[in-house]
């Protein structure tokens, strides 16, 4: 009975050792974090048996206000007064939305819904929701469930949480919600919890934008106008234009266990410390390889999800980078496709969850691998159904593709910097100018067959119209293959590829709506200038197609310079573009400088998609939000080296300084070389990071007491950001040489290789 008893607690002892003490002396939380994903059930790593049979058409869409519930849930003079405001963008009456609204509230309460909820896109940049409960009670009492038309129309969500740049204290504290009938109400299911979301713009009490959906109207409606006028020069058909939007949202996945034992990753986002693993991408075996069972699961999932909401995803695919996937949709007008794509984002991390696993948005997770972006594929189309940047078969249509297709590449020119501060943000500040793709100077790339075309137009006399003009018709007989080859080219910020243009440069974590607002505004503002342009000639008494021409030839004359088909990494990219005069801005804050110029508030402010009020505001929330990151991210790392890293050095460092002390003491000096080397390239190190951490603590104070925004993003960004990559240099180095027992982060082999 005792040796009983012994044996038990033998066992007993050991298998408490084993985990308290795990792996002799391994960093309990990386431990834990690896051994978690050890232990986590096959059904995590494996889809179910469960076959989904039904198509996707079956469902698709079923959790939005589409066409053919608003026909079952509206009478049918609302359905189409609904339909009519949809296209025209005109308001509807106050009758009108109560009818409207009855219908919202019987088609979500049929499956589920109990509540309401305006959904907006604060500057924030993720997307905002109040909820309401359909269920109120009357003043006798009764309860009952009501949606009214003025709780459809407008609310008042408490607004002084959301970042306004200062415009609601000069105004009025209150922010409002307005319903934006272009897009459509949609069911937000959250575990068991269903809730009727109506997307809405969110302005101050004066009307003022405080997000980002209000300027992309605006700018759409402002580029449909000016984009008529042309296309009535080529057919008196087009009544209404509508630009087109098709996003790649690049994205990296992280088992949970593994993200939660990072607290850099849970609070900025970004790994701020991590040495490269000794393998990376650099046999590119990742790209397009099979993807793991685990992340397919999650994948399909994330399908489904998006399919009952609409959002028509269609590719998926391994990314460049190890654990780096892409998604992607069929295109839709702009204003949709925004929506989808913030809504896109919240579900990523929802169903993310489900499956344990973490999807990472942000520009640059990792050190020493690929970024992520969000390629945005912009065009525009009309009411007859012709997409206006695509070459087209019929060589009628060749001179319309030519006049949108000129006009585009000198907005770019004319507005690049504009496009750039659009992109500008503490985390796309590690891709843009960062020695990754895309740099910060902003270049149009068109092809071989393009350049080949421009060039003829461009240096044709007078004379040679008629060769001109046979070259427009070789438009459409060009081999697709020649303008496919256009995507070749990867290195570009801004690249015609084919039949749209792809602004490359836009951040993963990113809303869209930024960007193609100054997509569609640049383009509204040229193309009103091109059609001036052309009245003038034709006032003189040139004909019409001669007059196109001409202001065509001009124009590619002019914008040439922003014209690039060569390696955009290389330096000599770098010089050749400061020769040109075209700006590089490499960091946020300098970025973000136009939008405080006399160019972009003629800009907005003649577009009417912002104001100078407006636009301030905007300005400073992006300052505010930079400041704010980087204020964060030091803080953080600050935490991370004093308790986690150091501790761990020291151990480490007291090990060697042992074993050199122990060695001595029997006379072996002669034999301590390696330990010696170690321990000073520990101490080396140690000192280093010691030096880093005083000055950014030193410059954050400064920081702190800065009036100005400006001032201190200044010096966030180059007197603190410097000292965090020394610091973070020096953590890594001694991430290869700290036993790895002791190390308390978890790796970047266990992150992006996992088991
Ligand atoms: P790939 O580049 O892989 O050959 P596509 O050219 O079909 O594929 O499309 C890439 C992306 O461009 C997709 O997101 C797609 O929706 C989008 N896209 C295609 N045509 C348009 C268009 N006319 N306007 C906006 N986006 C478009
Ligand atoms: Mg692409």
């Amino acid at each position: 009975m005792a040796n009983q008893y012994k044996i038990l607690s033998v066992f007993y002892f050991s298998f408490l050792t084993f985990v308290t003490q795990p792996l002799n002396n391994m960093s309990v939380t990386r431990f834990n974090a690896l051994s978690t994903i050890d232990n986590r059930p096959d059904s995590y790593f494996f889809e179910s048996d469960e076959v989904q049979n039904e198509t996707i058409a079956s469902y698709f869409g079923e959790n939005v206000f589409g066409d053919e519930a608003m026909k079952k849930y509206l009478p049918e003079e609302a359905y189409l007064s609904l339909k009519a405001a949809i296209q025209s963008g005109e308001k509807l009456s106050r009758d009108l939305a109560d009818v409207i609204a009855n219908g919202l509230k019987e088609w979500s309460q049929s499956k589920g819904c109990t509540h309401f909820a305006h959904w907006f896109q604060p500057l924030t940049g993720k997307t905002a929701e109040k909820h309401d409960s359909f269920f109120t009670m009357t003043h006798d009492g009764r309860v009952i469930e009501e949606f009214s038309g003025s709780a459809l129309v407008q609310q008042e969500p408490d607004g002084s949480s959301f970042p306004s740049g200062g415009m609601r204290s000069t105004f009025e504290a209150r922010g409002y919600t307005v319903w934006d009938p272009s897009s459509p109400a949609f069911i937000m299911e959250v575990g068991e919890g269903k809730t009727l979301c109506i997307p809405t713009i969110f302005v101050t009490y004066g009307g003022e934008a405080q997000d980002y959906k209000l300027p992309l109207l605006r700018s759409q409606s402002f580029l449909d106008k000016a984009a008529v006028q042309v296309c009535q020069l080529f057919d008196p058909k087009v009544t209404k234009v509508t630009a087109t939007l098709g996003w790649e949202q690049e994205y990296f996945v992280v088992d949970e266990a593994l993200f939660n034992a990072r607290p850099d990753l849970v609070m900025t986002g970004r790994t701020l410390l991590g040495r490269p693993a000794s393998k990376h991408q650099q046999l590119e075996d990742h790209y397009f390889g099979s993807i793991p069972e685990r992340i397919y699961a999650f994948m399909r999932d994330l399908e489904t999800e998006s399919h009952k909401l609409g959002i028509p995803v269609r590719t998926r695919h391994n990314e460049v980078a190890p654990s780096q996937y892409e998604v992607a949709p069929i295109f839709e007008e702009i204003n949709v496709a925004v929506d989808h794509n913030q809504l896109l984002m919240d579900l990523m991390e929802r169903v993310a969850r489900r499956h344990k696993l973490r999807v990472l948005l942000h520009e640059k997770p990792f050190a020493g691998i690929n970024g992520s972006g969000k390629h945005n594929n912009w065009s525009m189309g009309t009411n007859t159904g012709l997409n206006l940047l695509s070459p087209g078969k019929e060589p009628s249509k060749n001179l319309s593709f030519l006049t949108f297709f000129v006009n585009t590449v000198m907005a770019v020119y004319k507005n690049a910097d504009i496009l750039r501060a659009s992109i500008a943000h503490a985390g796309n500040d590690h891709r843009l100018g960062a020695n990754e793709a895309p740099p910060a100077i902003i270049s149009v790339f068109i092809g071989e067959a393009m350049t080949k075309l421009l060039g003829q137009i461009a240096n044709g006399k007078k004379t040679d119209d008629a060769a001109v003009k046979r070259a427009i018709d070789l438009i459409s007989k060009l081999p697709n293959l020649e303008l496919d080859n256009t995507d070749r080219n990867r290195t570009s910020p801004f690249a015609f590829t084919g039949n749209k243009f792809e602004i490359r440069a836009v951040g993963s974590s990113q809303n869209c709506a930024g960007p193609m607002t100054v997509m569609n505004t640049m383009m509204g503002l040229q193309l009103l200038e091109f059609k001036s342009d052309v009245d003038k000639l034709i006032a003189k008494g040139t004909e019409q197609e001669e007059a196109i021409l001409m202001v065509l030839k001009n124009y590619i004359r002019k914008a040439k310079p922003i014209l690039f088909e060569g390696n955009n990494y290389s330096d000599e990219w770098k010089t050749e573009a400061k020769n040109r005069g075209l700006n590089n801005f490499t960091n946020t804050p300098e970025a973000l400088d136009v939008l405080s110029k006399k160019q972009a508030v003629d800009f907005y402010g003649k577009s009417w998609v912002m104001n100078a009020i407006e636009l301030d505001a905007f300005h400073q929330v992006q300052l505010h939000a930079y400041v704010t990151k980087l204020d964060i991210e030091a803080k953080t790392l600050i935490e991370l080296v004093n308790s986690y890293i150091m501790p761990a050095v020291f151990r480490y460092q007291t090990e060697l300084a042992d074993n050199i002390g122990a060695l001595k003491a029997l006379d072996l000096d002669g034999e301590i070389s390696y330990q010696k080397d170690l321990l000073k390239r520990v101490l080396k190190n140690s000192a280093e990071i010691k030096e880093g951490i005083d000055k950014i603590n030193k410059t954050l104070e400064k920081a702190h007491h800065c009036e100005n925004l400006r001032e201190e993003a200044e010096l966030l960004c180059n007197k603190v950001k410097p000292h965090m990559d020394a610091v973070r240099d020096a953590v890594d180095d001694l991430e290869g040489i700290v036993d790895d027992q002791y190390w308390p982060l978890v790796k970047y082999r266990e992150l992006l290789f996992p088991r």
